[in-house]
């Protein structure tokens, strides 16, 4: 452990301690310490992450971090644990999960008094591990290091990570890889399958205080609501449907599959988590399935918000005992089905630089979209290009993206008619701070997957400082914002991890 010394006297990092999830007691998780892997390397580190929570430069550099954040080193104050949950996996009840491969080290308070839990992701088995290992893959491991990061910079809410540590210990999945962890970070780790757990399990007691503390921490003016009767378990509902619904909106704004919306993959802040077999579109295809382990496309880009409204659902049933009748456990639900639409239709506005809502607008939107669709045009270079167009800086042409070009012209006619109400910078600067010109596509990540398993980690931290200003030119980097190359759809990507 003489690798250990410069930290010695820090292997707290200066951390304040809150771990009111743990305070919930041993009902809701397991105490254990993760297990070490050996001779453990940095992969990717955000220090935007890092100077939010309050570690130091010079501690996220030392080799105390880089141990605590394998796993290796306990961190003086935390109280490792592996929560329970259950949940829906595709449609069907799958019983007990849980965090069989994540271990949460505690809640820190950050210096601007917020809560902040820190979770060691692939850090070894745990009661909840199931047939698993407990470990993740280094290839997995970066790209939810990425795309969290990528989350956060296009403004979506998202848990974040603060690095990825890996190891040459050897993991089986189809083919030999290495072993990774991801330390994560969130105001809360609860997903809708920690209360589905205790209420498919008839304990109604542990489903009260696991509500209690969500509304408290994260939704108090549910206690006041004038909803429902008075009913807070109810207003949570509403208010839970009301930031998933939100989210959602956002992923389909900027073309964003999360490839695994399972009930346990769900956040009960409205987080985008669990990053697994997630996508950035290429070409613009409604019915687009990332994940290779999903044929049936029960999660392809086009039914996200559906099966949102069927999670919530799931949580409404689970909440039922709390909130008492289905029917005003419905009416909390109801509001998403208003919320969602609006929610989607102000981000495609943004994205058409229109600051003001217009009765043609969804026309607008929706012709825009099947011409997309029909010419599988690439979505991300499509809106930056129109966003450059509207600048009056157009460097390359927009009809070249189209087969009809007749149909882009008619509707670029109507497009410009509508604009000419806004001042033009005023419509360019909204949809270049609303089309991102970088985005983490599948054939970016691998190719920093590729490199980082031959232990050059340079592209990992590339995209990580472009993907956190995504919006800005980086000119240096013009290449990482063009066409996916041909060998980009043959990335299969699939639940293992
Ligand atoms: P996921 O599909 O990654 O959200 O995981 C679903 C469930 O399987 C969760 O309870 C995970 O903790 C668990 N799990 C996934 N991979 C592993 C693994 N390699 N070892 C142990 N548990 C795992
Ligand atoms: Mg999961």
């Amino acid at each position: 452990m003489n690798t250990l010394v410069d930290g010695l006297m820090a292997v707290d990092g200066g951390l304040r301690w809150s771990n009111r999830f743990a305070a919930l007691g041993p009902a809701f998780f397991t105490r254990l310490a993760p297990q070490p892997l050996p001779a453990p390397y940095w992969v990717g580190r955000s220090w935007a992450v890092a100077r939010e929570l309050g570690l130091p430069e010079e501690w996220m550099a030392s080799s105390a971090a880089l141990e605590v954040f394998t796993g290796n080193l306990p961190l003086s104050g935390s109280a490792p644990l592996a929560s329970v949950y259950s949940g829906h996996q595709f449609g069907h009840w799958a019983g007990q999960l849980g965090d069989g491969r994540a271990i949460m080290l505690g809640e820190v308070v950050t210096p601007e008094g917020a809560g902040r839990e820190l979770q060691l992701k692939g850090s070894g088995l745990t009661p909840y591990s199931r047939m698993g290992d407990g470990r993740a893959v280094l290839r997995s491991s970066i790209r939810e290091f990425l795309c969290s990061e990528a989350m956060q910079g296009l403004g979506i809410p998202t848990s974040r990570a603060l690095c990825v540590t890996g190891s040459d210990e050897e993991v089986y999945r189809e083919a030999l890889e290495t072993a990774a962890v991801v330390t994560r970070v969130a105001p809360s780790f609860i997903r809708f399958g920690h209360f589905e757990h205790f209420s498919h399990g008839g304990r109604h007691a542990e489903l009260k205080t696991l509500a209690d503390f969500v509304i408290d921490g994260f939704y108090p003016e549910c206690r006041q609501t004038p909803l429902y009767g008075g009913n807070p378990y109810a207003a949570l509902l509403e208010a839970v449907s009301a930031r998933t619904a939100a989210m959602v909106a956002q992923w389909q704004a900027v073309g964003f599959c999360h490839g695994v919306m399972n009930t346990d993959n769900m956040s009960i802040l409205g987080l985008t988590i669990d990053y697994g077999p997630f996508q950035f579109l290429d070409a613009f295809d409604p019915g687009h399935i990332c994940n290779h382990s999903d044929p049936q496309g029960r999660y392809a880009y086009n039914r996200q918000p559906n099966i949102a409204y069927w999670n919530l659902f799931c949580l409404g049933q689970a909440l039922l005992p709390l909130i008492g009748e289905p029917d005003v456990a419905m009416a909390a639900l109801e509001p998403f089905k208003a919320i969602f639409p609006n929610e989607l239709e102000a981000q495609m506005r943004a994205k058409l630089g229109l600051p003001d809502a217009q009765p043609q607008d969804r026309e607008l939107i929706e012709t825009i979209l099947k011409l997309l669709a029909q010419d599988r045009v690439d979505y991300t270079i499509f809106w930056r290009r129109l966003s450059r167009h509207v600048a009056g800086d157009a460097v390359e042409p927009l009809r070249d993206l189209f087969v009809d070009r007749p149909a882009l012209d008619a509707w670029m006619l109507y497009y410009s008619e509508r604009l000419k109400s806004i001042p033009r910078w005023e419509s360019a600067d909204l949809m270049l701070k609303t089309n991102p010109k970088y985005v983490l596509r599948n054939h970016l990540g691998e190719e920093a997957i590729r490199a980082a398993k031959d232990k050059d980690f340079t592209g990992v931290a590339r995209l990580l400082s472009l993907l956190e200003r995504p919006f800005d030119e980086h000119p240096d980097s013009e290449a990482l914002a063009g066409f996916p190359p041909d060998w980009a759809s043959t990335i299969s990507i699939s639940c293992s991890s």
